[in-house]
């Protein structure tokens, strides 16, 4: 387990995949009854962008640095302000210094109803996550394998909620055990909300994956999509996806207006963006 996401916090996947994780619970929370989420992979929590591993990749200035100082038009602003809520509160002197990874987003929008629970595999993050969550009686941290947990902790007793799993794509074969993994939680909680990551980087294994999808007899699937380049050879990450099973009705909606804007604040020119039903719809 080599990936650290400290390199890579607060970058344009993240923040396209965090408003993604924000819409879903900004709808989720349109009804009183209490919901649980499921972060599958959840990192540290909270990111120092000042120091270490976020300062010498610099990958957050094109990305939540970007949003913050130039933000989103319109409506697009709108629906990204959860989002932007979210980071501010990790940064209440106005000057951006800290990133909240997806467990402190969701946390920064749970009602005294709402639970979350966060797995982590690797030791020190799992510890650091913990550190992060002493005390907090409405999140359990666990160190544990999140593909494994997946299975015993659902569905939760609540019954509506999210599963989020975002996998550091760091072993061959990752996209094919999304696909299992998928199917599998699927039967067992067929009414859970799942957001699915995946990196555009191959375009073909993209495929391959969404091919997979397709065979899994899911009936609700939408696929996102935003690049900020076009592929090139060698593979590098050009661009972020995201498998939403069961989305809110008002999510493809909401994504029609929020991807354009990102793509071109994102992409500077280059952004493109997707919205496609895998199945249903
Ligand atoms: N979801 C986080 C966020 O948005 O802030 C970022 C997660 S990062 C992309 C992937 C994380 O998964 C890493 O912290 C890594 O240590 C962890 N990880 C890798 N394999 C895992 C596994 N099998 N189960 C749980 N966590 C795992």
């Amino acid at each position: 387990m080599n990936y650290r996401h400290a390199f890579h916090a607060g970058n344009f996947a993240d923040v396209v995949k965090h408003i993604i994780l924000t819409r879903i619970l900004a709808y989720l929370m349109r009804k009183d009854a209490p919901f649980r989420v499921i972060d599958t992979h959840a990192g540290v929590g909270l990111y120092d962008l000042s120091g270490g591993e976020a300062e010498r990749t610099g990958e957050w200035q094109e990305g939540i640095a970007r949003l913050v100082e130039r933000g989103l038009p319109g409506a697009a602003g709108e629906l990204a302000a959860p989002y932007l809520a979210a980071t501010r509160a990790q940064n209440p002197d106005g000057v951006l210094r800290y990133y909240p990874g997806s467990p402190f987003i969701a946390r920064h929008m749970l009602r005294s109803q709402d639970r979350l629970m966060a797995l982590e595999l690797h030791p020190e993050d799992a510890a650091a996550l913990k550190e992060n969550f002493a005390g907090d009686i409405q999140t359990r941290v666990t160190h544990l394998d999140g593909w494994a947990g997946m299975g015993t902790h659902l569905p939760p007793k609540e019954k509506r909620g999210l599963v989020l799993v975002d996998p550091p794509f760091e072993e061959k074969g990752e996209f094919s055990r999304m696909a299992a993994s998928l199917g599998k939680a699927h039967r067992r909680w067929p009414g859970g909300i799942y957001a699915f990551w995946y990196p555009l980087k191959e375009p073909e294994a993209v495929e391959t994956y969404v091919k997979a999808l397709k065979a899994a007899r899911i009936p609700k699937i939408l696929r996102l999509e935003l690049a900020i380049r076009p592929p090139s050879t060698p593979p590098r990450l050009f661009g972020t996806g995201m498998i939403v099973v069961n989305p809110p009705f008002v999510l493809e909606q909401e994504m029609a207006v929020l991807l354009p804007a990102l793509a071109d604040l994102l992409g500077e020119g280059r952004g493109r963006w997707t919205i496609e039903w895998v199945a249903g719809e």
